[in-house]
């Protein structure tokens, strides 16, 4: 009822193509349904008296059958042509609610769900619904009044054939609708299947640079296989059945023809039909028989459509964890005090990553935050632009608590650089202006010197429009860092999370961006998550985190004086090192 209601809600902007849709539909059908009519009036025309009232009675027919056929074409265009509009405009509307839904979603709901699979039902479930949408109403409708229409036609001419011809019509019927809900079964299983295939595809393509790097072009060749196969087994059951109910359908149709001309010829023979009433049964015969088919597809397509939107309104239904509060506001002027108070928190019900965590950050100042991978490091940095919500205790910037801030302003403040650098396919100029979108060719620039990339990207031939491929292949892994620092500094933001922004860079490449990043980091409050200890040396605290939690805090000096955890990495990292104290 309540998926009912929402999918009626669809067709509200189109209530008027709807209507005119239903409309013409009817006159389809009622056209459709007068032709045998006409028949009979032929056939009392042929007997006139004169030949003149003869070809008077032609022209009649002539212009009503002309007129007649004019009007279905025109119905006809507009429900094929309108009709299919208005579904298209439906499924576009749907796919572009489920697009800003997945938009909305919190990490938390892609930390569980599969892109494949939430690509397929942007694609196939929406078309499906968007059939369903257009056709079902229409088929319905039509099938209805066809059938239906005949039937009480029929009966006026001859009761006994029309109560012969309805008994095999309904055994027709219940073995379509049986042998249809067999294919159903199959239907829903195709959509499964061929979801698995698409997440196989999507995972494959997207890791394609881990799978040729691990030479197992095999391994996935067999797990695609082995999708592919699934889906195929699938299919191929699914038109084993759809041959069984089109061929059975088939013999029915015929059956119906031999019941009219065996039965219909002896009710001839006895006197109580003429042979011209014959021939009507006979043609509206082929007026219900394309319906019974219609209306059967239409419990299919209708389970289609509708487990289709019923998946979609799961996604839809799916609130977000993470909103603004309805009194929200905006987060303005940002001083960067930063403060954890108390935080707790855990990604399911089992160990929490963080226990009581306090950390307090003066406006420009800078924490660093050291040890084991695993420990929750980037967890920790997560809660403060609220991809996640503390379990326990708050966040508090300038001394309120993020949560009384609009995401959007609450995330604007707040710059990212982390390991992995994501590019979108499109310029290089484009990707650091989604720092700003509004950003001008000026700022772009100033940026990537800023960035220390600018002189790279001017020496390439096409400069800030060349082209990096999806996920920025064509450039290096310290390039593509650049490149997102440029970002950063265009967005310039009050507050920055370095993530372990260098770790994957070479000890060249690391020490050119170190200084990027330290210009970055200047008049802004930041946490830097690091390995390399060298980096982090001039922090204003820095603190140990490890499975127990955070182990020690303090400063480089005091941290090493201490003679505890860090003083132990410390020496781990340097060791055998010719350093001096001072330099590192
Ligand atoms: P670090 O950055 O210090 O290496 P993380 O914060 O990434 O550590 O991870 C801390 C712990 O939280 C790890 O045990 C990790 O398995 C777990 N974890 C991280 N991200 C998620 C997630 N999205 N869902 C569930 N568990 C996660
Ligand atoms: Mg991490």
């Amino acid at each position: 009822m309540h998926v009912m209601k929402k999918f009626i809600g669809y067709y509200k902007p189109y209530k008027k193509i709807f209507f005119i849709d239903m409309f013409c539909a009817m006159m389809i059908s009622l056209i459709d349904l007068a032709f045998p009519q006409i028949l009979n009036y032929l056939n009392d025309t042929l007997y006139l008296d004169t030949k003149e009232a003869i070809l008077n009675s032609l022209l009649y027919l002539f212009i009503g059958l002309l007129i007649m056929y004019i009007v279905r074409a025109v119905c006809r265009f507009y429900v094929s042509g309108q009709g299919h509009i208005m579904g298209a405009r439906m499924e576009s509307d749907m796919r572009q609610d489920l697009f800003d839904h997945y938009e909305k979603l919190s990490f938390s709901y892609y930390d569980k769900n599969n892109t494949g699979e939430m690509m397929s039902r942007l694609v196939s479930d929406l078309f499906d619904i968007s059939e369903f949408a257009h056709h079902g109403p229409e088929n319905l409708f039509i099938s209805l009044l066809k059938i239906i229409g005949s039937f009480v036609l029929l009966s006026f001419i001859h009761i006994p054939l029309t109560l012969i011809l309805l008994s095999v019509t309904l055994i027709m019927l219940v073995f379509s609708y049986y042998q249809n809900k067999r294919m159903q079964a199959t239907f829903t299983d195709n959509r499964r299947k061929i979801a698995g295939v698409n997440a196989s595809l999507q995972d494959s393509l997207a890791g394609i640079r881990v799978v040729k790097s691990f030479a197992n072009e095999d391994l996935e060749r067999e797990k695609f296989y082995q999708s592919n196969d699934r889906f195929l087994k699938s299919k191929e059951n699914n038109y084993n059945i759809m041959g069984i109910f089109y061929g059975g359908n088939n013999f029915f149709q015929g059956l119906l023809y031999l019941v009219i001309l065996v039965a219909g010829g002896y009710f001839v023979a006895m006197g109580t039909l003429d042979p011209v009433s014959l021939a009507t049964y006979a043609l509206y015969i082929n007026i219900f028989v394309a319906p019974i088919e219609i209306l059967v597809e239409f419990t299919e397509m209708f389970q289609k459509g509708f487990s289709g939107f019923k998946r979609f309104l799961e996604v839809i239904e799916t609130e977000p964890e993470i909103v603004d509060r309805p009194d929200a506001k905006e987060l303005k002027d940002v001083k960067g005090v930063i403060d954890y108070q108390d935080v707790s928190f855990a990604y399911t019900d089992e160990e929490p990553v963080l226990n009581h965590v306090n950390i307090h950050i003066e406006a420009g100042k800078s924490v660093a935050l050291v040890g084991p991978s695993g420990g929750g490091k980037t967890t920790l940095c997560s809660l403060l632009p609220r991809f996640y919500d503390v379990g326990d205790g708050s966040i508090s910037i300038d001394g309120e608590d993020i949560r009384n801030f609009t995401l959007h302003s609450l995330r604007s403040s707040i710059g990212i650089v982390q390991q992995d650098v994501y590019l979108f396919a499109g310029s290089i100029r484009d990707n650091i202006a989604y720092g700003k979108p509004t950003a001008s060719d000026e700022e772009i620039i100033e940026a990537a010197k800023k960035a220390n990339i600018h002189d790279f990207i001017e020496a390439l031939p096409d400069g800030y429009d060349t082209y990096v491929g999806e996920r920025g292949t064509r450039l290096s892994g310290g390039q593509k860092q650049r490149v997102s620092i440029a970002r950063v500094f265009l967005k310039n933001p009050k507050i920055l999370i370095l993530d372990e922004a260098t770790s994957a860079l070479d000890n060249e490449s690391e020490r050119h961006i170190q200084k990027s990043l330290e210009e970055l980091a200047k008049n802004r409050t930041s946490i830097t998550i690091a390995h390399r200890l060298s980096t982090i040396r001039n922090a204003d605290e820095i603190i140990v985190i490890t499975e127990n939690g955070m182990e020690e805090r303090g400063t480089h000096k005091e941290l090493l004086a201490k003679n505890g955890v860090y003083a132990n990495y410390y020496r781990l990292q340097f060791e055998g090192l010719d350093y001096d104290e001072d330099t590192i």
